[in-house]
């Protein structure tokens, strides 16, 4: 794609991206996006500036003067670079249209499940199904395979759950719960059989390392339950922008 086109891309990653943080943070609060996103360390508001991409995330609090925190900027590069390396690959616009929808989809589900520790049933349900219809517009093949992959991940990730939940307490470490495995499910439908595998096999090894990381800077003996499915969804965006 030339040059134009690809700022353009990388461009809507960031506006994206930015927008998924304000959704998301609402989501998580329980309350629904407003022009100026509410403050979520004071009852004070955001300046309406903070939708914007880049720039927003360095905007303050009216009211205590704090910023979104560090992680929006660390969140917004990554998917920045994320459609960089799509829109560096993939040459067919239905590719990149599936993965900045996929990312946008994943990017809300890692966010609020991250921020609440609870995975919104729906969102995801919502999730596999644009998965599902996104491989039927392409065929009927793809369709299958979206649907294989969905079931693999149902079955793989149930049965996980099943065998972790026999083996707790012994080891509590990233234990799978059932939005966990809905969560695998979509990512499978959207990755499609056998494409799928790579993707969990991704996941698993993001969220020991980042168990790894936590374990590391807690430096405490009585381990912490770790989310999963943000490890999930976030390395699936990054094989989603090196293999589609
Ligand atoms: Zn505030």
């Amino acid at each position: 794609m030339e040059i134009a086109g690809a700022t353009l891309f990388v461009l809507l990653g960031l506006t994206l991206a930015s927008a998924i943080w304000i959704v998301s943070q609402s989501f998580a609060s329980e309350a629904l996006p407003a022009t100026q996103p509410n403050c979520p360390y004071c009852p004070g508001v955001f300046p309406a500036l903070a939708w914007a991409p880049l720039i927003g995330a360095s905007s303050r609090c009216t009211n205590c003067r704090r910023t979104l925190g560090r992680g929006r900027w660390v969140y917004e590069l990554a998917m920045g670079a994320a459609f960089a390396v799509a829109v560096f690959r993939m040459d067919s616009a239905g590719a990149l249209a599936e993965f900045a929808l996929f990312a946008a989809v994943l990017s809300i589900v890692m966010l609020t499940d991250f921020w609440s520790g609870t995975v919104y049933r729906n969102l995801v349900a919502g999730g596999i199904v644009i998965g599902l219809v996104a491989a039927l517009l392409r065929g009927w093949d793809p369709f299958v395979e979206s649907f294989q992959g969905m079931l693999a991940g149902l079955v793989i990730f149930g049965v996980g759950m099943l065998v972790l939940r026999k083996i707790l307490p012994v080891m509590q470490l990233a234990p799978i719960g059932g939005g966990d495995v809905l969560i695998a499910g979509m990512i499978g439908a959207m990755a499609r059989w056998p494409g799928t595998l790579f993707a969990f096999f991704a996941g698993v090894a993001l969220a020991a390392a980042g168990a790894a990381v936590v374990l590391y800077l807690q430096r405490s003996t009585r381990i912490e339950p770790q989310p999963f499915g943000p490890f999930l969804c976030a390395a699936a965006i990054g094989v989603f922008a090196l293999t589609f």
